[in-house]
């Protein structure tokens, strides 16, 4: 039985990863793991549109440094999408992105609440403090309930990132997070298993495991994502993840293949 493919994971085009694509092949092929997809932060029409993404002209680098690995590592398989932030507003943008490639996947990400504040950047942690976390957290699943509406995406990156710096609402948030999963079923998207919020403050896998219980119940696909900004990132608590998603209920991972879905068996 393979490991579940890691479908999240980035490259210096972005500005804030390390490593190339062919170093991130060679440790999943160390680690195990059969299947991989790189999955940069989507570029913008203006490139300066923050400073944690890829330019709009390097998207023909991204795919040759993919195709690079693909020819150093041809036993692994070398998925290629793209982490795409959803912004209300910016539907027809992404539509583009897809005429630009022939992707495999769209991992729909909300990383912007408004069009300035990406709220998961830690240099911008004073405005949480500013607002009320309820408030802040229902504004986060809207969006992602909305993310999962639109159509545009396989799967849905990190589905609790709100939790990353560990500042929690007083209330139960069941209600902000099942309108979620129901947009998920109803839209037949997955949602991601994403191994990086163990290594943020928050100290646990996204999303919670009330979150991926309900998800199993209601037989929501699951996709695997370490989030490596490194090679050695890759395929990181891949052993807990597994675990964690067996426990909660799931049998099954995601492959895709050029925007098709396909299950596994989890082992
Ligand atoms: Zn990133
Ligand atoms: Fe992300
Ligand atoms: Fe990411």
């Amino acid at each position: 039985m393979p490991l579940p493919y890691d479908y999240h994971m980035h490259t210096p085009l972005c500005h804030h990863a390390v490593g190339e694509p062919i170093d991130y092949a060679e440790e999943a092929t160390k680690k195990g793991i059969s299947e991989i997809g790189f999955s940069e932060h989507s570029p913008m029409e203006q490139d300066d549109f923050d400073e944690w993404r890829m330019y709009l002209s390097d998207i023909n680098e991204y795919i040759n440094k993919i195709k690079i690995a693909r020819e150093a590592f041809p036993e692994l398989r070398i998925k290629i999408g793209l982490e795409v932030d959803y912004i209300p507003g910016y539907e027809s943008w992404i539509k583009h992105l897809k005429t630009l490639h022939n992707w495999d996947y769209f991992i729909g990400s909300v990383h912007y609440l408004d069009n300035k504040w990406d709220f998961d950047n830690p240099d911008k942690l004073d405005i949480w403090h500013s607002q009320d976390t309820f408030d802040v957290w229902r504004n986060y699943f809207g969006k992602l309930t909305q993310a999962a509406q639109s159509g545009l995406f396989h799967t849905i990156g990190h589905p609790d990132l709100c939790k990353k710096f560990a500042i929690y609402p007083k209330q139960e948030t069941i209600s902000l997070w099942l309108p979620f999963l129901n947009a998920v079923k109803e839209n037949n998207i997955a949602i991601e298993l994403n191994t990086a919020g163990n290594y943020k403050k928050c100290k646990e896998i996204y999303p919670h495991p009330e979150i991926l219980k309900h998800a199993a119940k209601m037989d929501i696909p699951l996709s695997f994502a370490s989030d490596a900004h490194a090679p050695n990132e890759v395929g990181r608590d891949w052993n807990l993840a597994v675990k964690l998603a067996k426990e909660c209920g799931f049998k099954q991972f995601c492959a895709f293949d050029q925007g098709e879905r396909s299950l596994l068996p989890l082992d």
